[in-house]
């Protein structure tokens, strides 16, 4: 029997959470704690060993709602600050367990890291901290972490690239992205058994698909669990749930569990 994987979505807002600063709900109904999100993060466990994707800014927040005391390694979709500007949070994992935490992304993000927050990299004479991250750049299509054998997959995301990835042939995790470069990619995840997709808003934006194009998608994918994340507030929990649960199409939701 193959080893299941525990899921835990940490955060499935987009960059300004919900609520936004001063309160702001937009459609979302104030009095459902599931339309409360942090920006966005999920860790991923299987055989006793975690894979964190992305530091969003919550991390501290998320670690300790969660009950998470260790992180085995980090992957990055890429350098966004809702996907990176929690890296400080890791500082306290790292010491509480006494090891260096490996961190992995493409040199462009990886690059972004070191300049952003150098002295998590290497020892500077103004900091004196000691380094709690080992950097790794991924620079192949297919990369194994902790037993994790995972798929990587560029995508766009307006100006820049993103990265999705698929672990172990059965959950697929595509975030921030406008459009799939690899025009069979619907195809090729096709009944996974769990999608999680990036899905803003309604409207258009330049940088991410609308709520039309990801629902399509979702069609065509026909996942047997798909959950939309990275959602603004725009995009209320129970409106959603109501509309697409049938079609096993979910809203994801901060502190989600589940095995795959
Ligand atoms: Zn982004
Ligand atoms: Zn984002």
């Amino acid at each position: 029997m193959t080893e299941k994987t525990e899921i835990n979505v940490l955060g499935c807002g987009s960059s300004f959470g919900v609520p936004l600063s001063h309160d702001i709900w937009g459609n979302c109904d104030k009095s459902n704690p599931k339309n409360q999100r942090t920006r966005p993060s999920i860790l991923l466990k299987k055989a006793g060993k975690s894979i964190l994707i992305d530091t969003s800014p919550d991390l501290r927040k998320q670690l300790i709602d969660n009950k998470i005391d260790n992180i085995d390694s980090v992957i990055y979709t890429h350098s966004h600050a809702d996907h990176i500007h929690g890296i400080n949070d890791l500082r306290a994992i790292s010491l509480i367990n006494k090891k260096k935490i490996p961190i992995y992304s493409d040199d462009i993000t990886l690059n972004i890291l070191k300049k952003s927050f150098s002295y998590l990299f290497v020892k500077d004479e103004n900091h004196g901290y000691e380094p709690i991250l080992i950097a790794n750049t991924i620079n192949s299509k297919f990369i194994e972490i902790n037993g994790f054998k995972i798929e990587i997959i560029k995508q766009n995301h307006g100006n820049i690239d993103s990265y999705g990835f698929i672990f172990d042939n059965k959950i697929a995790y595509n975030l921030d992205i406008k459009f799939f470069y690899d025009e069979n990619y619907l195809d090729k995840i096709k009944g996974i058994k769990c999608w999680f997709v990036g899905c803003l808003r309604y409207d258009e934006h330049p940088s991410h698909a609308s709520y039309k194009e990801v629902i399509d998608w979702t069609h065509k994918v026909n996942a047997n669990k798909t959950f939309l994340s990275h959602m603004t507030a725009h995009i209320d929990y129970d409106t959603e749930y109501k509309k697409l649960s049938v079609g096993n199409v979910f809203p994801a939701y901060d502190g989600l569990k589940l095995e795959i």
